[in-house]
Protein backbone atom coordinates (compact mmCIF):
# COMPACT_ATOMS: atom_id res chain seq x y z
CA UNK A 1 0.00 0.00 0.00
CA UNK A 2 1.09 3.37 -0.67
CA UNK A 3 1.58 6.04 2.51
CA UNK A 4 -0.16 8.93 2.20
CA UNK A 5 -0.03 12.51 3.06
CA UNK A 6 -3.01 14.93 3.10
CA UNK A 7 -3.02 18.68 3.01
CA UNK A 8 -6.00 21.05 2.21
CA UNK A 9 -5.16 21.43 -1.06
CA UNK A 10 -3.03 18.32 -2.18
CA UNK A 11 -2.23 14.40 -1.45
CA UNK A 12 0.64 12.68 -1.72
CA UNK A 13 1.02 9.58 -1.88
CA UNK A 14 4.39 7.36 -2.07
CA UNK A 15 5.55 3.99 -3.93
CA UNK A 16 7.90 2.01 -3.46
CA UNK A 17 9.99 -0.14 -6.45
CA UNK A 18 13.17 -0.51 -8.42
CA UNK A 19 16.27 -0.18 -5.62
CA UNK A 20 13.96 0.03 -2.61
CA UNK A 21 13.23 3.50 -4.55
CA UNK A 22 10.69 6.04 -3.42
CA UNK A 23 8.46 7.43 -6.21
CA UNK A 24 5.62 10.09 -5.20
CA UNK A 25 2.41 11.12 -6.72
CA UNK A 26 1.25 14.91 -5.95
CA UNK A 27 -2.33 15.53 -6.73
CA UNK A 28 -4.12 18.72 -6.40
CA UNK A 29 -7.51 17.76 -4.88
CA UNK A 30 -9.65 20.19 -6.94
CA UNK A 31 -8.40 20.14 -10.22
CA UNK A 32 -7.02 16.59 -9.91
CA UNK A 33 -3.71 17.73 -11.62
CA UNK A 34 -0.90 15.82 -11.21
CA UNK A 35 3.23 15.43 -10.36
CA UNK A 36 5.13 12.54 -10.50
CA UNK A 37 8.79 12.44 -8.40
CA UNK A 38 10.80 10.18 -9.59
CA UNK A 39 10.30 7.08 -11.81
CA UNK A 40 12.02 3.62 -10.35
CA UNK A 41 11.74 0.49 -12.11
CA UNK A 42 8.68 -1.31 -12.24
CA UNK A 43 6.37 2.14 -11.27
CA UNK A 44 3.06 -0.41 -11.32
CA UNK A 45 1.39 1.23 -8.69
CA UNK A 46 2.67 4.31 -9.10
CA UNK A 47 0.57 4.33 -12.81
CA UNK A 48 -2.29 3.02 -11.80
CA UNK A 49 -2.62 5.54 -9.14
CA UNK A 50 -1.39 8.10 -11.64
CA UNK A 51 -3.61 7.35 -14.18
CA UNK A 52 -7.02 8.09 -12.40
CA UNK A 53 -5.28 12.26 -12.34
CA UNK A 54 -3.64 14.19 -15.05
CA UNK A 55 0.02 14.15 -14.86
CA UNK A 56 1.14 17.65 -15.58
CA UNK A 57 5.09 17.16 -15.16
CA UNK A 58 6.78 14.26 -14.04
CA UNK A 59 10.32 16.08 -12.08
CA UNK A 60 12.93 14.09 -11.29
CA UNK A 61 15.79 14.83 -8.61
CA UNK A 62 18.76 13.94 -9.96
CA UNK A 63 19.65 11.32 -13.04
CA UNK A 64 20.91 8.45 -11.22
CA UNK A 65 20.04 4.73 -13.22
CA UNK A 66 17.63 4.08 -10.20
CA UNK A 67 15.76 6.66 -10.40
CA UNK A 68 15.43 6.46 -13.81
CA UNK A 69 14.54 2.80 -14.98
CA UNK A 70 10.73 3.42 -14.87
CA UNK A 71 10.99 7.02 -16.83
CA UNK A 72 10.32 5.43 -20.59
CA UNK A 73 6.98 4.28 -19.22
CA UNK A 74 6.18 6.60 -17.15
CA UNK A 75 6.72 9.16 -20.09
CA UNK A 76 4.67 6.96 -22.28
CA UNK A 77 1.99 6.81 -20.36
CA UNK A 78 1.51 10.59 -19.45
CA UNK A 79 3.18 12.03 -22.45
CA UNK A 80 3.87 14.66 -19.37
CA UNK A 81 6.57 17.59 -19.72
CA UNK A 82 9.81 16.83 -17.62
CA UNK A 83 11.93 18.32 -14.99
CA UNK A 84 15.35 17.55 -14.50
CA UNK A 85 18.59 19.84 -12.91
CA UNK A 86 20.00 20.75 -16.67
CA UNK A 87 23.43 19.34 -14.98
CA UNK A 88 21.89 15.89 -14.59
CA UNK A 89 19.10 16.33 -18.11
CA UNK A 90 22.23 14.50 -20.53
CA UNK A 91 21.27 11.31 -18.72
CA UNK A 92 17.75 11.08 -18.97
CA UNK A 93 17.08 7.51 -20.52
CA UNK A 94 14.52 9.13 -23.41
CA UNK A 95 14.98 12.68 -24.75
CA UNK A 96 11.57 14.15 -23.41
CA UNK A 97 9.36 15.92 -25.90
CA UNK A 98 8.30 19.40 -23.48
CA UNK A 99 10.72 19.81 -20.40
CA UNK A 100 10.36 22.16 -17.69
CA UNK A 101 13.21 24.90 -16.18
CA UNK A 102 13.64 23.58 -12.68
CA UNK A 103 16.21 26.23 -12.14
CA UNK A 104 16.99 27.42 -8.83
CA UNK A 105 13.80 28.91 -7.14
CA UNK A 106 11.67 28.52 -10.07
CA UNK A 107 8.15 28.18 -8.66
CA UNK A 108 5.84 25.70 -10.61
CA UNK A 109 2.22 25.58 -10.46
CA UNK A 110 -0.14 22.56 -11.10
CA UNK A 111 -3.87 23.51 -10.17
CA UNK A 112 -3.68 24.62 -6.21
CA UNK A 113 0.04 23.53 -5.95
CA UNK A 114 3.25 25.78 -6.14
CA UNK A 115 6.25 23.57 -5.85
CA UNK A 116 9.44 25.50 -5.61
CA UNK A 117 12.70 23.96 -7.15
CA UNK A 118 15.85 24.00 -4.76
CA UNK A 119 19.42 23.02 -6.64
CA UNK A 120 21.53 21.08 -4.41
CA UNK A 121 24.31 19.74 -6.19
CA UNK A 122 26.96 17.51 -4.57
CA UNK A 123 25.10 14.04 -4.81
CA UNK A 124 25.08 14.75 -8.45
CA UNK A 125 25.72 18.23 -10.10
CA UNK A 126 22.24 18.80 -11.26
CA UNK A 127 20.47 17.45 -7.84
CA UNK A 128 17.19 19.32 -7.46
CA UNK A 129 14.76 19.25 -4.54
CA UNK A 130 10.81 19.96 -5.03
CA UNK A 131 9.39 22.24 -1.62
CA UNK A 132 5.93 21.99 -0.99
CA UNK A 133 5.23 25.23 1.19
CA UNK A 134 3.05 25.34 4.15
CA UNK A 135 -0.34 26.00 2.24
CA UNK A 136 -1.25 28.23 5.10
CA UNK A 137 0.04 28.84 8.61
CA UNK A 138 0.62 26.32 10.53
CA UNK A 139 0.31 23.41 8.25
CA UNK A 140 3.29 21.29 7.29
CA UNK A 141 5.65 21.73 4.80
CA UNK A 142 7.21 19.01 2.70
CA UNK A 143 10.53 18.95 0.86
CA UNK A 144 11.24 15.70 -2.00
CA UNK A 145 15.01 15.41 -1.51
CA UNK A 146 16.05 12.74 -3.98
CA UNK A 147 19.69 11.32 -3.11
CA UNK A 148 20.79 14.70 -1.34
CA UNK A 149 19.36 14.21 2.37
CA UNK A 150 17.99 11.04 4.12
CA UNK A 151 17.19 10.38 7.88
CA UNK A 152 20.82 10.22 9.65
CA UNK A 153 22.59 11.83 6.95
CA UNK A 154 23.59 13.29 3.26
CA UNK A 155 23.05 10.86 0.32
CA UNK A 156 26.57 9.43 -1.61
CA UNK A 157 29.58 11.81 -2.44
CA UNK A 158 32.07 10.77 -5.14
CA UNK A 159 34.84 12.92 -4.01
CA UNK A 160 36.11 14.93 -0.88
CA UNK A 161 34.63 18.19 -3.10
CA UNK A 162 31.49 16.40 -3.88
CA UNK A 163 31.17 16.01 -0.30
CA UNK A 164 31.63 19.93 0.44
CA UNK A 165 29.37 20.87 -1.97
CA UNK A 166 26.81 18.95 -0.53
CA UNK A 167 26.94 19.54 2.45
CA UNK A 168 27.18 23.43 1.38
CA UNK A 169 24.02 22.47 -0.33
CA UNK A 170 22.36 20.93 2.49
CA UNK A 171 22.90 23.28 4.66
CA UNK A 172 21.98 26.54 3.14
CA UNK A 173 19.63 25.33 0.88
CA UNK A 174 17.80 22.63 3.19
CA UNK A 175 18.09 22.92 6.77
CA UNK A 176 16.95 26.67 6.38
CA UNK A 177 13.87 25.49 5.80
CA UNK A 178 11.12 25.47 8.25
CA UNK A 179 12.23 23.00 10.99
CA UNK A 180 8.54 21.39 10.56
CA UNK A 181 9.48 20.34 7.16
CA UNK A 182 9.06 16.61 6.21
CA UNK A 183 11.72 15.45 4.50
CA UNK A 184 10.47 13.09 1.86
CA UNK A 185 13.35 11.42 0.32
CA UNK A 186 14.60 9.67 -2.75
CA UNK A 187 15.04 5.80 -0.65
CA UNK A 188 13.54 4.65 2.88
CA UNK A 189 11.58 6.81 5.24
CA UNK A 190 10.72 10.53 6.54
CA UNK A 191 12.44 12.57 8.71
CA UNK A 192 12.03 16.69 9.15
CA UNK A 193 14.01 19.46 8.63
CA UNK A 194 14.44 20.34 12.69
CA UNK A 195 15.77 15.90 13.03
CA UNK A 196 18.10 16.81 10.52
CA UNK A 197 19.48 20.08 11.96
CA UNK A 198 20.05 18.00 15.24
CA UNK A 199 21.96 15.62 13.30
CA UNK A 200 23.81 17.82 10.81
CA UNK A 201 25.11 19.68 14.42
CA UNK A 202 26.65 16.99 15.86
CA UNK A 203 28.40 16.44 12.51
CA UNK A 204 29.68 19.98 12.24
CA UNK A 205 30.67 20.01 15.56
CA UNK A 206 33.15 17.11 15.62
CA UNK A 207 36.40 16.69 13.64
CA UNK A 208 36.91 15.09 9.71
CA UNK A 209 39.22 13.60 8.25
CA UNK A 210 40.01 16.25 4.90
CA UNK A 211 39.11 13.46 2.48
CA UNK A 212 35.89 12.50 4.11
CA UNK A 213 33.32 11.45 1.17
CA UNK A 214 31.34 8.36 0.21
CA UNK A 215 28.57 6.88 2.51
CA UNK A 216 28.55 9.35 5.65
CA UNK A 217 26.22 9.54 8.54
CA UNK A 218 25.74 12.65 10.56
CA UNK A 219 26.33 10.85 14.03
CA UNK A 220 28.85 8.60 12.68
CA UNK A 221 32.12 8.12 13.34
CA UNK A 222 34.19 9.71 10.31
CA UNK A 223 37.19 10.09 11.74
ZN1 LIG B 1 21.43 8.76 -6.41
Amino acid sequence: MADRYTGELWKIQSFVSGFENNAYLLTCNRTNKSVVIDTPNRPVDLLQAARSTNVEAILITHNHWDHLEGFEDVLVATNAPVGIGSADAHALPVKPQTTIDVSNGTLLQVGDITLRCITTPGHTVGSTCYMLPSERPGATPHVFTGDTLFPGGPGKSGSADAFRQLVDSIEKQLLSLPGETVVLPGHGQQTTIRESQLEFEVFASGQHREDLHGDVTWTGDNS
